[in-house]
Parts: C-alpha cells; structure tokens; sequence
C-alpha cells in the first residue's frame, strides 16, 4: 500500500496487547501519548514479564525489573493501568485456545473500541525477522476480539460474569503493512522516555545497539520530512489496521 489514512478518531478506550515489556515502547508509545494527550483512555496487556530478555539476570529477577520498567514506560506516556497475564512464560508462547481465552476475558473486561497488537508475519515490513511470542500474540488477539464479543464461545467467561464485549471497532497490528498513521512529532520526546525507561534491559544490550533516541529516529522518522542534518522533522507510527463492518 502506498497511500495511508490517517488512523480514526472516533473512540474512547483502546487496549493494546503485546507480549513482552519494551514491545510498545518501540514506536506505539507515541501514539498512545498522543491519544492519552487528548483525553482517550489506554491500557496495556502483557501476556509475559519479558522474564527471559536479560542474559546476564536470572528470570526471577528479570521478571520483576521488567515488570516495574514497563509500569514506568507506561506513565511516561499517561498509562496508569498495566496488566500482566499469569502463566505465560516469555519465549515459548504458543498459540491455542488457553491464551485466546484469557486474551477474551480481559477484552471483556475492558471494553476497548480499539485493540492494538503486533504483527503475526514472520518478517516486519523492514525486512527483519519476526519472533514466535509477537506472532503468537498477534494472531490469538484477532481471534480473541471475536470470541470476546460472542457468548457462546468460552461460555464460562458469561459464568466468571464477563458478558460479551462486541464493540472492538478498529484492530491494529504494528510491525507489518502500514494502511493507517498518526503523526506523532510532538509525542516522540514522550516516546522516548518510555523506551530509556527500560533502564536494565537497555543497559544489558550490545554496545553497539542503537540509543532509544536514535532507534525511534529510525522507527517514527518520516524521511521525507528530513530538515537541517538529514533530521526528520516529521515523526509517524504506522499501523495495519482493520475497521470491522467496514472491509467486509
Ligand atoms: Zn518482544
């Protein structure tokens, strides 16, 4: 696609799903700054702690750092809600109906008209590879918004007294085709803070792994706005994203 829409304005509360901590801080973190800005409400859903990111720090521990690191990305974008999944261990998520379930209990509970996940192809639209715990997530979440709104799928959830949510207008997968933008130049200082909010995890990287600053550069930087040293001065996140009623 080579034309984009820019991504709709009409919703209140949005859910954003992904499966490790940092996953949103690589870009999405600006546009929820944006819609946090402007009054919307945003929570986020992580299916794991990101417990086994960190080489040099026993996932016991890695789970807790990583736990607090997301909660303080999070606030720097105006997300107090965060919420981790129990029993999903990171790196060997697996697609089934256990997941689809929980995923559908907590769309239930929230309400969101617009739910955000990531890519389930095994490359991003950069042309690297994909892992298999964001094409887990990214698949279950679609299926997920379609049994949230269906009573009879997962009966037990209506018994836990989770009735049907099927009022998830806009499904959007990050990482992949781009179909829909938001311009998110006065939110990328907010972006960035989120990622170096990821203090351990970023610090146990390479050296040579880019900065959080250069790397939302990279991802945000929309090249054809590129100003005074090749710096863009226009920043949008991209997002594949499906209008249910509409596509059919
Ligand atoms: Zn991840």
């Amino acid at each position: 696609m080579t034309t984009t829409e820019p991504f709709p304005t009409d919703w209140q509360r949005a859910l954003c799903v992904v499966a490790h901590p940092d996953d949103l801080e690589y870009g999405t973190a600006a546009a929820v700054a944006g819609w946090t800005a402007a009054g919307k409400e945003v929570t986020y859903l992580l299916v794991t702690r990101g417990e086994a990111g960190i080489d040099t720090m026993h996932p016991r521990e890695a789970a807790a750092v990583r736990e607090q690191e997301e909660r303080d990305g999070a606030r720097e974008v105006g997300v107090e809600q965060v919420d981790f999944l129990e029993g999903y261990r990171d790196g060997v998520l697996e697609n089934g109906l256990g997941l689809r379930r929980d995923l559908a209990r907590e769309i239930r509970r929230r309400r969101p008209e617009v739910v955000i996940t990531q890519t389930f192809g095994e490359r991003f639209a950069n042309g690297m590879l994909n892992q298999a715990d964001h094409r887990v997530v990214g698949r279950e979440v679609l299926d997920a918004v379609a049994a949230a709104g269906n009573r009879w799928i997962f009966p037990e959830l209506v018994e836990e007294g989770h009735e049907p949510w099927g009022g998830v207008r806009h499904l959007g997968w990050v990482g992949g085709e781009v179909t829909h933008t938001v311009d998110v130049t006065e939110h990328f200082e907010a972006a960035v803070r989120s990622l170096e909010a990821h203090r351990e995890y970023n610090s146990a990287l390479p050296d040579d792994f880019p900065q959080p600053r250069e790397l939302l550069t990279f991802i945000l930087g929309d090249p054809q706005s590129a100003g005074e040293h090749g710096r863009p001065t226009r920043y949008l996140w991209g997002v594949d994203l499906f209008t249910y009623g509409m596509n059919a």
